[in-house]
């Protein structure tokens, strides 16, 4: 199957959240599978400053953006895994910001268009062109949608799948941004989009109305955002929708997140070989500040320090975990200048027990997975989420919240690898860890806990094996009319 991936992310070449990791890992599983899949993404300034090797421009055209025309040249990536196009579109991406100056909605119409551009130059010169394009976001959302309407006569043929990876960005703009993307308003409001969206030009809405098939990052996560708590705004939509949205959970890249060759530890461990974990427990401690403890629990939190991640609930049970407890707590994120100030507070008023790493450091991150008993995860909400697949394999037993991809991958039970909490709830997060804590002391059955979850295969391969159902889905809708 030939497949055309566009996202506005893709690692290792630029990335700001967990798509670009899906962008960057899925594409090479399907090309294991045998699938000719590319992919295509804006060139940034930072790629260029970076000097990434490229080849072209292989094509040139020009794009329209309302009243005006703006440039397009497609190059090509040279050492990238999967064959990648870049779109180099001055107006779009020639400046120092990833997102967020104002105008993004321009900027992704550019990107979508150039697409469009890209998928016309690669028939016409080099025959090739997709069975299936995969939108990713609402960065690529209107791809489906100019395929539908705009493009129907040349690409109509071509099946749509489009994945949320987070339906908390959207993507909406004032009813303004219509003009600039030459769409039309109809198609939409008789969709059942819900109030809040109405007089608004929402990409993401856009992109689950005219893509074939809608997928999310994990099964719950699917059936949550059909619902009113979960959905923002869309869950309308998406229930008028629902025999084509379905799950599919993001892997981990499973070489890159190895404990065995991870050369951020001070020494490596497995399932079969544990004993170097106590040494990054040790070695974690004393990096942070903590006091030097074998048998004292120590938990972890690696996260974006945002409402999203459930920081509240953390703040309220810190005083019990204090009291009550002898555990240590080693936090690194970054965000919400109100959340990094209450954890900063709790890691003074306990010094050697609670401490708190402001700040992005990736090689920070895995130490913690590896030094720490177990990893907290009390998310309000989570689309998949990658801290607990990471916890797991470097045998730091999650506690979570059963929300989205969290209750996909963690249970609670005597065949389970973790601790779940339901109810958004501190006195729920606090039983979990209470029960966890008790599972700690009775070190035999602890290690076995451990063990399981490191033995857990959330790799690639199952989610291209899914993706690859999605895809004859889609086609098969497409070709049914
Ligand atoms: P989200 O994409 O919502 O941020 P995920 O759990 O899907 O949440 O992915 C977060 C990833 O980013 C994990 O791999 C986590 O280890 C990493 N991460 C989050 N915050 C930091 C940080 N401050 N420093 C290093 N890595 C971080």
């Amino acid at each position: 199957m030939n497949v055309l991936f566009v996202a506005a992310e893709v690692a290792p070449l630029i990335k700001t959240g967990g798509l670009a990791d899906v962008a960057g890992a899925l594409p090479a599983s399907l090309r294991a599978l045998g699938h000719d899949v590319r992919v295509v993404m804006p060139y940034y300034r930072q790629l260029r400053d970076r000097g990434i090797a490229t080849e072209g421009p292989i094509a040139a055209s020009f794009l329209p953006l309302g009243e005006r025309d703006e440039e397009l040249r497609i190059w090509r990536a040279v050492d990238a895994v999967t064959p990648t196009y870049l779109l180099d579109i001055p107006a779009a991406f020639e400046r120092a910001s990833i997102y967020g100056d104002g105008d993004d909605d321009r900027r992704f119409i550019l990107f979508s268009r150039g697409v469009l551009a890209l998928m016309q130059q690669l028939r016409e010169v080099a025959g090739w062109q997709p069975d299936v394009v995969h939108a990713h976001d609402w960065h690529a959302a209107l791809v489906s949608n100019y395929i539908r309407t705009t493009h129907a006569y040349t690409f109509g043929h071509v099946a749509t799948v489009f994945t949320i990876h987070n339906l908390a960005y959207q993507g909406q703009f004032s009813t303004a941004t219509l003009g600039a993307s030459g769409l039309s308003e109809r198609g939409l409001i008789e969709n059942g989009m819900g109030p809040g969206t109405a007089g608004t030009f929402n990409f993401m809405a856009r992109g689950i109305v005219h893509s074939d098939v809608v997928t999310t990052v994990s099964p719950t996560y699917a059936q949550e955002i059909m619902t009113s708590e979960y959905g923002e705004r869309l869950d309308g939509l998406l229930l008028s929708k629902r025999d084509r949205v379905t799950g599919i959970l993001n892997g981990i890249d499973s070489a890159a997140f190895d404990p065995a060759t991870d050369v951020n530890l001070p020494e490596g461990f497995s399932a079969g070989a544990i004993s170097g974990k106590q040494t990054c427990k040790r070695e974690l401690q004393a990096e942070m500040g903590l006091a030097p403890s074998d048998t004292r629990p120590l938990l972890g939190l690696v996260s974006r320090l945002v409402e999203q991640k459930g920081l509240d609930l953390l703040d309220a049970a810190i005083p019990w975990l204090m009291l009550q407890t002898d555990a240590q707590l080693v936090v690194l994120g970054s965000g919400q200048p109100f959340l990094q100030d209450a954890l900063l507070r709790h890691a003074r008023a306990h010094p050697g027990r609670i401490a708190v790493r402001l700040g992005f450091d990736a090689g920070l991150a895995q130490r913690i997975y590896a030094g720490s008993d177990a990893f907290l995860m009390p998310s309000r909400f989570e689309p998949c989420g990658l801290g607990q697949m990471i916890a797991l394999r470097y045998g730091s037993v999650p506690i979570v919240r059963a929300t989205g991809g969290l209750n996909d991958t963690v249970r609670e039970g005597w065949d389970g690898n973790g601790f779940v909490f339901h109810q958004y709830e501190a006195r729920h997060f606090i039983e979990a860890i209470e029960r966890a804590l008790l599972a700690y002391r009775e070190s035999a059955s602890w290690a076995i806990l451990r063990e399981r979850g490191m033995r857990e295969d959330n790799s690639w391969v199952r989610a291209a094996q899914q993706y690859t159902g999605v895809y004859d889905w889609a086609r098969g809708l497409r070709t049914a009319g």
